[in-house]
């Protein structure tokens, strides 16, 4: 069962529900030529996504065009439903830096059908995340810096100030939806800057000044075993 483990402390917790946030900065969406969402896109991913630093980003042959969205990763700690926004950083357990791979050629077709991404979005190891430190540790989440190379290179740069809507709005939103359980992760979407993955890239995360880092490859899935 795949985990999420506290930087710097020998403990884990097994992943509950992921979420993901689509378009959750203006910049970003203008770059896939999509409208600003007038309330969050809310998808979810398997927990068989879950990959963690060491391992390996593998691209299915059923895409062409496998991309990379680096985005910070909330953790919930405490169970809730229908949270209030002021509230809603209290049922926060920690942060860490993670990346929300996207079939894009898949998500494409999706889109123009009105398809869900499930999958899209859905690969075995399509979800990379870091070791996560734990909230009292981050001062302000709504003032992060985040970014993310490609082969030593600078291709992703945030900060979470930029959210078109802010980490506790969308906690109190999906809480109006789904009762939210520890061991939940939210991914809060990402910036401008994506682009497409290559077999033999080696990509690097970084939340905050070094607060925690994620590294993994990408390969081509294996097939047969
Ligand atoms: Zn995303």
């Amino acid at each position: 069962m795949a985990q999420i483990y506290f930087a710097e402390e020998n403990r884990s917790v097994p992943v509950n529900t992921i979420y993901c946030i689509g378009r959750n900065y203006a910049e970003h969406a203008g770059e896939l030529n999509n409208p600003i969402p007038q309330s969050p896109i809310v998808f979810i991913k398997p927990a068989t996504t879950i990959i963690h630093s060491g391992e390996f980003i593998e691209l299915p042959r059923a895409s062409s065009e496998v991309h990379h969205e680096v985005e910070v990763v909330a953790l919930v700690g405490k169970p809730g439903k229908h949270i209030a926004r002021e509230a809603a950083l209290e049922h926060l357990a920690g942060y860490g830096i993670g990346i929300d791979v996207t079939a894009r050629d898949v998500q494409e077709k999706a889109k123009q059908k009105s398809h869900p991404w499930a999958v899209a979005k859905g690969f075995d190891t399509f979800a990379p995340v870091s070791s996560f430190v734990k909230a009292e540790r981050v001062g302000d989440p709504g003032n992060l810096d985040f970014q993310l190379l490609v082969n030593g290179e600078t291709r992703q740069a945030g900060n979470t100030r930029d959210m078109l809507f802010p980490i506790a709005e969308l906690i109190a939103y999906l809480s109006s939806i789904f009762t939210l359980l520890p061991g939940d992760l939210l991914f809060t979407g990402t910036p401008k800057g994506v682009s497409r993955l290559h077999e033999g890239d080696k990509l690097r995360a970084i939340l905050g000044d070094n607060l925690v880092a994620l590294e993994v490859e990408v390969r081509k899935e294996r097939y047969g075993h």
